[in-house]
């Protein structure tokens, strides 16, 4: 554990982590732009973080997750340039423009190696191309975003969708629609090159669920994305209809050895996925479990142990991802007995991912048993873990009491603060100005 913030007493109060309106948004880019580069720029352009409600380390086993966009964004006022040049300025680094020229970048690795965040936006120019949608143009983008960095919220994916829809309308590639009207087709490929753009350019492999997230979410909806082939249902989620709110908990915490237990997990999946004789391990069903866990059992592997609890969790992972979306898809308010199963299958989650998958720590665990004992319906990790962020469902009225009752247990931890944030389901990426 990394302890870089100084540790809160019990009492304090517990602080939000504020979402730009969409003015504030535009004006902050828009300045930075004509403070930076001397003009007006061509337009701004968001595109939102993202938390996942439930389906987690389902994504590269072909499974289900079911997202919801943040109303916290990335903002980029982008111009677009004659020449193959691409400038970038974000308020960390106004002191100095960082120029790029889209005839020499390249993925990481190789000599015309991307550095830090400038991966993700120039990345997208790079992958955009190569996916045979260019040639694109240059161009000097400012970024505004105010989705916390590596809380596990996806900041990364938005800055390459941002970037994906700016230049979709700054090059006419005529694949986005707009927010309210998404072309989801379209949204599917330019979602393929922030993939790559990611994958590629800035190393992380990590699956599409952020960038599907971000692009293809509805306000209002979860989105149940299937991994296997990209589709996708809007799920009814209006959360504030039936009084809830979902309170994400940003642990700030960060371990190490996160890439590696990454890799390990994916790997234990596809040997067990390989002893099973599947291709992924979304295709045994809930019913044929039992059954698979028996065979790896007697496959003699010497982990076989581990290879059962992995596979246990994803295949009970993506039958509670389903329960949960079809106690929401019929759009009651979820409410009585339906809000209990809701709570319970995000509470199960959990503790799949903490006993089976292995994926949780201290903070995590402090953070939901905290949230479960001040009254949340039910709390998880979301994202990776090992870090990263909880999220807690809970009635509108009690997020105070819930989002106390973690900083205390926080302090009676001697775990720095925790940040909050109220995760309204909202927008995809899209224009603003
Ligand atoms: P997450 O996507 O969960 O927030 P990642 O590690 O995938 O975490 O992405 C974080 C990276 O994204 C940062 O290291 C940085 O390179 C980049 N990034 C995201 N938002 C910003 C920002 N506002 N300013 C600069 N870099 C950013
Ligand atoms: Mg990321």
């Amino acid at each position: 554990m990394t302890l870089t913030e100084p540790q809160p007493a019990a009492g304090s109060e517990p602080v939000f982590s504020p979402a730009l309106s969409p003015q504030e948004g535009v004006e902050a880019a828009t300045t930075l732009f004509r403070d930076c580069f001397g003009a007006a720029p061509d337009g701004v352009w968001y595109a939102p973080g993202r938390v996942n409600v439930i389906g987690e380390h389902t994504d590269y086993n072909g499974g289900l997750a079911l997202p919801i966009a943040l109303p916290h964004r990335a903002h980029l006022a982008l111009r677009r340039r004659e020449d193959r040049t691409i400038r970038l300025v974000s308020p960390q680094t106004r002191e100095s423009i960082d120029v790029l020229d889209l005839d020499a970048i390249g993925p990481k690795g190789t000599p015309g190696e991307v550095r830090h965040w400038n991966a993700y936006v120039a990345g997208v120019a790079w992958a955009l191309e190569r996916d045979g949608l260019g040639p694109l143009s240059g161009f000097d983008a400012a970024l505004y975003s105010c989705v916390p960095l590596g809380g596990g919220l996806s900041s990364s994916a938005a800055l390459e969708c941002a970037t994906a829809v700016a230049l979709n309308d700054v090059c006419s590639l005529g694949l986005a629609g707009t927010a309210q009207e998404p072309d989801d087709a379209g949204r599917a490929r330019l979602v393929n090159s922030c993939i790559r753009a990611e994958n590629e350019m800035a190393g992380a492999p990590t699956g599409g669920m952020d960038q599907s997230a971000s692009m293809r979410c509805r306000a209002g909806h979860a989105l149940e994305l299937d991994c296997r082939d990209g589709s996708v249902t809007h799920v009814p989620f209006d959360l504030a209809a039936a009084g809830l709110t979902l309170l994400v908990i940003d642990t700030k915490a960060k371990h190490s050895l996160v890439d590696g237990q990454y890799g390990a997990r994916r790997s234990a999946c596809e040997r067990a996925a390989e002893i099973l004789g599947v291709e992924l391990l979304a295709d045994i069903t809930g019913g044929a479990l039992e059954d698979a866990l028996g065979r790896l059992r007697e496959s003699g592997a010497a982990d076989a142990e581990v290879l059962v609890t992995r596979t246990r969790h994803v295949v009970s992972e993506i039958d509670r991802t389903r329960d949960l979306v079809s106690l929401l898809q019929d759009g009651a308010p979820l409410v009585g007995e339906r809000l209990a199963r809701a709570g319970a299958l995000m509470d199960a989650s959990h503790e799949s991912l903490r006993v089976d998958y292995e994926v949780t720590c201290p903070e995590l665990d402090v953070a939901v048993e905290a949230a479960r004992e001040a009254g949340a319906h039910g709390a998880r990790m979301t994202g990776g873990g090992f870090g990263g962020s909880a999220i807690a469902l809970v009635d509108s009225d009690a997020v105070d009491t819930v989002a106390r009752a973690v900083v205390d247990a926080y302090a009676a931890h001697g775990f720095a603060a925790p940040a909050f944030l109220n995760a309204v389901p909202s927008a995809p990426a899209g224009r603003l100005a």
